[in-house]
């Protein structure tokens, strides 16, 4: 299976996406997860990538597309999470892989500023959680590794202000795209995380018995 989640910041598509990669036995393709690692590594991509991420923009359109190339020649079965973001990157998608199915989870802005103030990730191991709705054990612990909680540098009110205008300018060009195919399904994201995972894995189902 080829799969995208698409949706906006903290619509939970990492959380969806890691359980659907375990599941289905898929590659959990994250883009932003990559971006950060070459940022954390200091080299001098990470350092141009740094400049996009600190301020809540989008990486240029072929640093992303090329690391995402070379990640599906290695694992191809995959579950891509937040990519593509712009219209080009799903055209780039298009030429070099066909996509079966390509999730969309719609959550308000409302609700996405609540879920990020509050979100926490390990500085380890990414896993995520929220300090009212989520959280670890014990506190500032991860529970999967035992990595410190912290709270992601672009998670800040101003830089995701911004990450919000640009994801709404983006990302419906992508959604039109996929929904021309006929391969998109849209997903409440607000609902409870275990409803939430129902429908996704009932629509990978759906599409698994095509
Ligand atoms: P995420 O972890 O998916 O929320 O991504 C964090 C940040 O990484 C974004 O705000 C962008 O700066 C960058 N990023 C992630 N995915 C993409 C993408 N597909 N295209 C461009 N930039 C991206």
């Amino acid at each position: 299976m080829k799969l995208v989640i698409v949706g906006p910041p903290a619509s939970g598509k990492g959380t969806v996406a890691s359980k659907l990669a375990k599941e289905f036995g898929l590659t959990h393709i994250s883009p932003g997860e990559m971006l950060r690692e070459e940022v954390i590594k200091k080299t001098s991509l990470g350092e141009e990538i740094d400049k996009y991420i600190s301020k809540g923009r989008l990486v240029p359109d072929h640093i992303v597309s090329d690391m995402v190339k070379l990640k599906i020649r290695e694992h191809p079965n995959f579950i891509l999470d937040g990519f593509p973001r712009t219209l080009e990157q799903a055209k780039i998608l298009d030429d070099f892989v066909k996509v079966d199915l390509v999730i969309f989870l719609e959550i308000s802005e409302e609700t996405a500023v609540e879920r990020i103030s509050g979100r926490r990730i390990c500085e380890k191991c990414e896993a995520s959680y929220h300090v009212k709705y989520l959280p670890p054990k014990k506190s500032g612990v991860c529970d999967r590794c035992g990595g410190r909680l912290i709270q992601r540098e672009d998670d800040r009110p101003e830089v995701v202000k911004k990450r919000f205008e640009i994801y709404q300018k983006e990302n419906s060009p992508v959604v039109d795209f996929y929904k021309k195919k006929g391969i998109l399904k849209e997903i409440d994201g607000s609902r409870k995380p275990e409803e939430v995972y129902a429908l996704v894995k009932e629509a990978v189902k759906a599409r698994e018995n095509v």
